[in-house]
């Protein structure tokens, strides 16, 4: 497949009061397949929503590159930012936040349209009709507020205002975190099916591997700022070479009683360390019950430790 997304040693730093950096992305690279979806998961401050808003512009890359169709995202002028603008869109956590309270959803859900001066009176809200249908709400909701609606159809209401400019390309920010448990799996399914009807491309984030499982093909794991793992998905949860993926999915609990447990379970101690002032070596090693000398002294390598699985961690290195 094509790559749509070229993640290239992409850091992003922010000043945080005097001489202190935290730098909440740090080195990272990998690509995104045209038509893929890419799970991108981490504990909170790991930097994977940091990842997404560098990748979409919402923020200025500290160092490292950003490739998007063979263009850098972030030296693009006048006209192809406009036209860069349209292809990519995101949808956000919280649904409750992330619609103005004041509009109502046929303007929120035209906000893009307005802005590109494109569809005007009633082609504009024949879109929006068309799009709230797609998105499995009816043209009568288009009068209506946001307070008006269940968390659940708000974030259809946020899925159609990202698909009213006909992107290519999603950044979903932890789009089903803040839904209740019963609704995750028809957003999920909503979004499944919108990207084998437009052959969208998603990054896909969220904070535990068991809301990316069924929509992931690839999925690459955060901790600190750094990318530690990045495989396809079957690969991650059958065979995850990282000791921090490997803790991660030894505390998703196995849903069939009569499954016999034959995992080893690792649970991590300790917490997260600063972002400001994170350890020496590899930022896991704190945490990481295989910790060597090394690891203390020096970061690992990014490396293909398997065929299309990426790994940062010393055990793999020869
Ligand atoms: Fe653990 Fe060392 Fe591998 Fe880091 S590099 S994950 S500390 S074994
Ligand atoms: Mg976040």
């Amino acid at each position: 497949a094509k790559k749509l997304v070229e993640v290239k040693n992409l850091q992003k730093h922010f000043e945080v009061g005097k001489g202190k950096i935290l730098k909440a992305v740090n080195d990272i690279s990998f690509d995104v397949y045209e038509g893929e979806t890419l799970g991108l998961v981490g504990e909170s401050g790991c930097g994977k929503s940091t990842t997404g808003r560098t990748i979409i512009r919402l923020y200025r890359a500290t160092s490292g590159e950003v490739i998007y169709d063979g263009e850098n995202v972030h030296t693009l002028k006048g006209k192809k930012i406009k036209k860069f603008n349209r292809k990519m869109q995101m949808i956000f956590q919280d649904p409750y936040a992330s619609l103005n309270p004041r509009m109502t959803v046929e303007d929120i859900i035209a906000e893009g349209m307005d802005i590109h001066d494109i569809y005007q009176g009633k082609e504009r809200r024949k879109r929006v009709h068309h799009l709230l249908e797609t998105v499995g709400l009816s043209k009568e909701h288009a009068t209506r507020f946001p307070h008006e609606f269940s968390g659940g159809q708000r974030q259809r209401i946020g899925i159609a205002r990202a698909l009213a400019l006909d992107p290519e390309f999603i950044i979903a920010d932890e789009p089903i975190s803040a839904l209740d448990v019963s609704i995750q799996a028809q957003v999920v399914n909503l979004m499944k099916d919108l990207q084998k009807e437009r052959g969208l491309t998603y990054l896909f984030i969220a904070h535990d591997l068991s809301m990316v499982k069924h929509i992931s093909d690839r999925i690459g794991v955060m901790y600190l700022g750094g990318m530690m793992e990045l495989a396809d998905s079957e690969d991650l949860y059958e065979e995850p070479l990282h000791p921090y993926t490997q803790a991660l999915l030894s505390s998703i609990p196995i849903p069939d009683p009569d499954v016999e447990e034959t995992r080893e379970r690792t649970i991590l101690i300790g917490d997260v360390p600063s972002p400001i002032d994170p350890p020496s070596g590899c930022p896991f090693r704190t945490r990481c019950p295989e910790a060597i000398d090394v690891c203390a002294k020096r970061k690992p390598e990014w490396l293909e430790a398997r065929p299309n699985h990426f790994v940062a961690c010393h055990l793999y290195e020869q």
